[in-house]
């Protein structure tokens, strides 16, 4: 049995049918990696689980991520000891579930000084040795050619040397979208594009009102129990539950920029450059051919809702990369950018630089949990706390399993050669395959036979490894439902492309449009509405030269689509 996360009007029936029928068991409020991770524990735990997100699966703060599955080394510093042991088990065991996803990678970190590379030097021995010396290899010290070597962008002779440790990356949204998959496989419902506009307990159980955003129907879905996995959204959907409630969480916003490869050398190592004097550390990843060039926290007060770089945001990447590796590059190097919130538990100290990355399992009302904070990396040993205690109040004396199931490939060595072999009759180049073995796992296949039945195997935006026949398969398979779904989160066109998926010679506004029936004006709309999505998000204007023709439609059609 393959396939994706099934039919999204049936899902929303088997919601509606709640209201009338057996509750669920649980109901999760929130489709990113934490509340994907505590669909999957409590489904396969054998309890009935429906899930609803509000804009898209993983939309939130789990597609804004660095991309790292990671012990988090510079939380050394903060002394949360317990925390990177814990990231560093989970890091190791990710990467046996889902090991087309989660690929190690080599962080160089250079040193200017003699005491930084004494600190430095401490500092990653207490690394491995939490990770009980099991990191995927133990770090090294680097001499100035070594450094050079591995970050030829760092200009020659300017550091003293360094340390390779090694740590892993991912795909975000796509880790959330197999932990998603798995879920569904084990009976869970899961239905994106849904909103809780309010959330209600009593003695006779938990009830959610749902919207379906794309209807504006209203479906009141009832469960024994409740977990709001709501990131940064956290106190809002508290305060539906409870009058009066205290915000718990101070958000913080962390940005990066994305270049394309050869504007910034690096080799198949990422670097990772503190800079002590403004607190802040300078993250250059290679990604998916592009680098990512990223920053960690600064205090937020803005709106929670579509978070933008601006001009300092950018300013900051900028200046710093190019002081660093002694480049010239300029706002139109980049080829995306993107911010995202962290939701950090507000706690005492000043800079949210300084809150735990911990997170906290807390009750909102007799029956509906909240859970927030902690990390990418940690979402499995988040979700199991959360359903541990869900699971002791419904009398289910199952124990968390997610330890043991697979994330989208069983076998990662045959099913390349399955792959390829199917690619090669099909004349679809390898670097196609190791994208789609990425993104699909298992799947890739299906994604193949849909490529081929609907002669969909060229490229869905020129230049770029995703295949139009992705459109199709998302859209039936992965619930993605508007251009930003397929651009931003299924395929992350938007990050890597200047023109976000949508510039000349784009199949993808077509083969959506097809999918869901769109005339020539809602999918104007979808182009327009995507635009203004990526722009708002970047801060900037996608590059002229790619942007498709001003579509010919009235400004009041605007908005929808
Ligand atoms: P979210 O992903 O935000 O999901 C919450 C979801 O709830 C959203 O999709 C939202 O739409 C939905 N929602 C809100 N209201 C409603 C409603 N009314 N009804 C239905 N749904 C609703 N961690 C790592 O391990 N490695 C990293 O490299 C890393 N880098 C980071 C870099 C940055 C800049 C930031 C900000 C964080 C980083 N993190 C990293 C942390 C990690 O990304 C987050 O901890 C994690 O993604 C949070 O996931 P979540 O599911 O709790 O929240």
């Amino acid at each position: 049995m393959m396939g994706g996360l099934g039919s999204r009007t049936s899902a929303l029936e088997r919601l509606g049918a709640t209201a009338t029928g057996d509750p669920l068991d649980l109901l999760v409020v929130g489709g990113g990696i934490t509340g994907a991770g505590i669909a999957l524990d409590a489904a396969a735990r054998g309890m009935s689980v429906g899930l609803v997100e509000r804009m898209d699966f993983a939309s939130g703060t789990s597609s804004k991520s660095s991309k790292l599955v990671h012990g988090g080394l510079r939380y050394l510093e903060q002394r949360e000891f317990g925390l990177m042991r814990e990231a560093c088990t989970e890091r190791d065991l990710l990467r046996r579930l889902a090991p087309h996803l989660v690929e190690p990678i080599p962080f160089v970190l250079p040193v200017s000084h003699r005491s930084a590379r004494a600190k430095f030097g401490v500092g990653l021995w207490a690394y491995d040795a939490l990770a009980s010396f099991k990191n995927l290899k133990v770090h090294k010290h680097l001499d100035g050619p070594e450094v050079d070597q591995l970050v030829p962008a760092l200009p020659p002779g300017k550091v003293r040397g360094g340390y390779v440790f090694y740590d892993c990356k991912t795909d975000d949204v796509r880790l959330v979208m197999e932990v998603l998959v798995q879920a569904v496989r084990y009976g869970a419902i899961a239905v994106n594009h849904a909103c809780v506009r309010d959330l209600n307990s009593g003695a006779s159980g938990c009830s959610a009102l749902v919207e379906d955003v794309e209807t504006s129907q209203l479906i009141d879905v009832r469960a024994r129990r409740i977990v709001v996995a709501a990131g940064v959204w956290a106190d809002r959907l508290e305060a539906l539950a409870k009058d009066g409630s205290e915000p718990r969480l101070r958000p913080s916003k962390g940005v990066h920029l994305v270049f394309r490869k050869d504007q910034v050398p690096v080799t198949d190592a990422a670097a990772f450059i503190p800079d002590v004097s403004r607190k802040r550390m300078l993250f250059v990843i290679p990604w998916l051919d592009h680098v990512l060039v990223g920053t960690t926290d600064t205090s937020y007060s803005g709106p929670l809702d579509h978070p933008s770089v601006d001009a300092e945001d950018r300013a900051y990447c900028l200046d710093s990369v190019n002081a660093i590796f002694g480049l010239g590059l300029t706002e139109n190097d980049v080829a995306g950018a993107y911010a995202g919130l962290r939701p950090l538990i507000a706690g005492k100290k000043g800079s949210t630089a300084d809150l735990s990355r911990r997170h906290a399992v807390y009750e909102i009302e007799p029956g509906i949990l909240g859970i927030t904070g902690g990390k990418l990396t940690t979402y499995r040993r988040m979700a199991a706390d959360a359903v541990d205690r869900i699971a002791g109040d419904l009398g289910n004396q199952s124990r968390c399993r997610t330890k043991w199931i697979r994330l989208g490939s069983s076998d990662p060595e045959r099913l390349r050669v399955a792959v390829d072999r199917r690619a090669r009759k099909l004349g679809v180049p390898s670097e196609v395959v190791t994208d789609l073995i990425r993104r699909y796992g298992d799947r890739s296949l299906e994604v193949l036979d849909v490529g081929a039945a609907e002669d969909l195997l060229s490229p869905l935006v020129p230049g770029e490894t995703p295949v139009a026949a992705e459109a199709l398969y998302c859209a039936r398979e992965e619930m993605a439902l508007h251009l930003d779904d397929l651009l931003s989160r299924r395929t992350r066109l938007s990050l890597l492309d200047p023109a976000a998926g949508i510039g000349n010679g784009s199949r993808a506004p077509e083969l959506m449009a097809g999918a869901f029936g769109w005339t020539k004006a809602a999918q104007a709309r979808a182009v327009e509405s995507h635009r203004m999505t990526i722009e708002n998000e970047r801060g900037l204007p996608l590059r002229p030269a790619a942007v498709p023709p001003a579509p010919d439609i009235r400004s009041s059609d605007l908005g929808a689509g």
